[in-house]
C-alpha cells in the first residue's frame, strides 16, 4: 500500500492506494490566504494521513512510499515555483520528515504524475509506447517508451508546453516566444473565445465550456475551434515524429469538449498528411482517470 497527494492549485487531496485502485481518500479546499500556507499544508497532510492510517487500522510501516504530485518544479526533495499557491520555494519533504519521521517521500511534477496514472491504470494501460498530455492552464507530459518514463538527471524533461509551434509568436512567461501552451492549453482556448465572443470578465470556465459545446455548429465557434486543432496537430505531430507512440492520452480540462476535439484533430492530423510515417489512423485517447490521476501517481512513484 502507498500513499498519494496530490497538492492542487486550489485543493489538497490524499489517498491510501493499493495497485493504483484508490482505498480511502480524503480532500479539501486551501484557503489560499493563509498566512503560512506552507505550515497549513502539511497539516492539513499529516491530519489526513493520520485519519487513514486509523480507519484502516494500519501504521506508517505498512507503507511502501509516500508520494506527492504537485505543480511547480520537483527538485532534490523541493518544490519550486508553484505559482498559483504564491510559493516560491517549498522544502516539503524536510517539513514533513520533521512531523511524520518517514523517510521514503517522493515528488513529481502533477502533469507527470496524471501521465504515469494514465499509463499504468488508465487509458494507456494496454500500450509500452505512449505521451501524455494534461491541456489545462498550461501544457504538461511525458512520454514513455517501452514501459519507461523518459526522465534526464538533472532536470524533469519533456516540457512539451514549450516547444516552439510558432516563429515570433505570442509571448510566453518562459521567456520564450511561441511557446505551443499559448496556443493549445484550455486557457489560451478560453481566452480565444472569451474574445470572440466578448464575453464578460467574471465568466466562469464552466460557462465556455458550455458555449463552446452549445454553440458549435456556428460558424464562429466552429472556426474558433479548427484553428486551435490546427494548432494542436502541429504540436502532436512533433511530439509523434519524435517518440513514435502507440497512443497518445489527452488529460486536463479538454476532458470536457472530447466530443468536440478528437475526431476533428485526428482529421487534422491523418488527412493532412503531416506525419513523417503516413498511417491511416492514430490513436488517440481520452483520459479516464479524472481528478483521482494525481493521487494514483504520486502513490506509484
Ligand atoms: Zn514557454
Amino acid at each position: 500500500m502507498n500513499i498519494g497527494i496530490d497538492l492542487g492549485g486550489s485543493h489538497i487531496g490524499v489517498a491510501l492506494i493499493e495497485n493504483g485502485k484508490i482505498l480511502t481518500k480524503r480532500e479539501e479546499d486551501i484557503e489560499k490566504n493563509t498566512k503560512d500556507i506552507k505550515k497549513l499544508i502539511i497539516e492539513k497532510i499529516c491530519k489526513y494521513i493520520s485519519q487513514i492510517l486509523s480507519e484502516k487500522e494500519i501504521t506508517l510501516e505498512d507503507i511502501g512510499t509516500l508520494g506527492i504530485s504537485s505543480p511547480g518544479v520537483a527538485k532534490d526533495g523541493n518544490i519550486y515555483n508553484i505559482v498559483n499557491l504564491g510559493i516560491d520555494e517549498f522544502k516539503i519533504t524536510e517539513m514533513l520528515n520533521k512531523k511524520i519521521n518517514y523517510k521514503n517521500i517522493k515528488i513529481m511534477n502533477d502533469a507527470k504524475c496524471a501521465a504515469i496514472a494514465e499509463f499504468n491504470y488508465g487509458c494507456m494501460k494496454n500500450f509500452e509506447d505512449g505521451i501524455f498530455l494534461t491541456l489545462g492552464t498550461g501544457i504538461g507530459g511525458a512520454a514513455f517508451i517501452k514501459n519507461t518514463l523518459i526522465q534526464s538527471k538533472n532536470y524533469p524533461g519533456t516540457e512539451f508546453g514549450h516547444m516552439v509551434i510558432c516563429k515570433n509568436g505570442k509571448e510566453c512567461k518562459c521567456g520564450n516566444r511561441g511557446c505551443f501552451e499559448k496556443y493549445c492549453s484550455m486557457k489560451a482556448l478560453k481566452e480565444e473565445v472569451k474574445e470572440q465572443y466578448k464575453l464578460k470578465e467574471d465568466v466562469t470556465s464552466k460557462e465556455i465550456i458550455d458555449l463552446i459545446k452549445n454553440d458549435i455548429k456556428n460558424e464562429k465557434m466552429s472556426k474558433i475551434i479548427d484553428n486551435y486543432i490546427e494548432y494542436l496537430a502541429i504540436g502532436i505531430v512533433n511530439l509523434v515524429n519524435i517518440f513514435e507512440p502507440e497512443v497518445i492520452g489527452i488529460g486536463g480540462s479538454a476532458v470536457y469538449i472530447k466530443e468536440i476535439l478528437i475526431k476533428r484533430l485526428k482529421r487534422e492530423i491523418i488527412t493532412n498528411n503531416i506525419l513523417f510515417n503516413k498511417r491511416d489512423d492514430i490513436n488517440i485517447q481520452i483520459a479516464t482517470l479524472g481528478n483521482d490521476a494525481g493521487m494514483i501517481g504520486a502513490a506509484s512513484l
